[in-house]
């Protein structure tokens, strides 16, 4: 499932492209997918401008003309796509996806790559499809239905988001803030982390992720942790996304770009999806299991 990296990613690849594009008509397949009747939503959104393109956790949020919002949430599977006009070409992959994006001593990303068909669009998979005058499309594509589409008016209506947790490279998401969120629980910390109202945009491989990079073991009682583990946390958890990031995010399977590239992150995993590969800080065999019903990946020795 796309992450805060991932969306981030998209979002950055989108922005320069979609900014300023007015959307002249909406095609709604299947009732699945928004929140109001499909033809309120297309009603809503037709003749709109985009004026820009935000994030928040791993809702992507439109800025239309009027103080509409948009936002999609890409669940599983989602993607959301940027077909040019026809005769005209992508723009150059967006982001760090340079030789050197990433710090010395974490290596180099894969770059260049760009398949020649991005992936199978199946028309059936997709879901959405916003008409830009001049031409472009952008598609919402989604094989297993999860995906969702809110519209409201800001200042007016509740977002699709309220009540999400701090962004965790934001100012709000401080070790204070975090420790409160984690006080008194029993539930295992990484439970407690993938609950979005702890702290907005992490998922499964960014939890398992931060945990090993904080020494601290995904299972641990939440509330048990003391304040210097806390404050290391919150340290993870922010370097570990800000790389991400900077890697353009993680891609297994399904995810993309909004401009159809993969992510360079995976090469830079260090526990998710290692299973009986050697820990990088004790050389332990990583060991995969369950916490909080969702597969964990961690370092028996040096998480504690
Ligand atoms: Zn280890």
């Amino acid at each position: 499932m796309p992450e805060l990296p991932e969306v981030e990613t998209v979002r950055r690849s989108l922005a320069p492209v979609l900014a300023g594009a007015r959307i002249e008509d909406v095609a709604v397949r299947g009732r699945h997918v928004t929140d109001e009747p499909p033809e309120v939503f297309r009603a809503r959104l037709r003749g709109r401008r985009i004026e820009g393109l935000g994030r928040r956790g791993k809702f992507l949020v439109f800025r239309l003309d009027g103080r509409l919002r948009l936002a999609l949430h890409l669940r599983m599977t989602g993607r959301l796509v940027y077909e040019p006009p026809e005769g005209e070409r992508l723009p150059p992959p967006v982001g760090g996806a340079t030789p050197g994006a990433l710090s010395a001593g974490e290596g180099r990303l894969a770059v260049g790559w760009r398949p020649e068909a991005p992936f199978d669009l199946r028309p059936e998979h997709t879901h959405l499809e916003f008409r830009l005058a001049g031409g472009g499309r952008l598609l919402f594509h989604d094989m297993r239905k999860f995906g969702r589409a809110w519209t409201w008016v800001a200042g007016r209506t509740r977002p699709p988001y309220a009540g999400l947790g701090p962004e965790p490279l934001g100012r709000a998401f401080t070790a204070d803030r975090l420790g409160r969120s984690l006080a008194g629980r029993r539930a295992p910390v990484k439970a407690v982390l993938l609950d979005q109202r702890t702290v907005a945009g992490v998922g499964n491989i960014y939890a398992d992720e931060a945990l090993w990079l904080a020494g601290i073991h995904p299972s641990r009682p939440a509330g048990s942790l003391g304040p210097d583990e806390v404050r290391r946390l919150r340290r993870a958890i922010r370097l570990v996304l800000r790389r991400a990031v900077r890697g353009r995010g993680t891609t297994f399977r399904d995810y993309r770009d909004g401009l159809g590239e993969p992510g360079g992150f995976a090469a830079h995993l260090r526990v998710y999806g290692r299973a009986g590969s050697p820990c990088p800080r004790c050389g332990t065999p990583i060991a995969k299991t369950k916490v909080a019903q969702r597969g964990t990946h961690l370092c028996p020795r040096c998480q504690r």
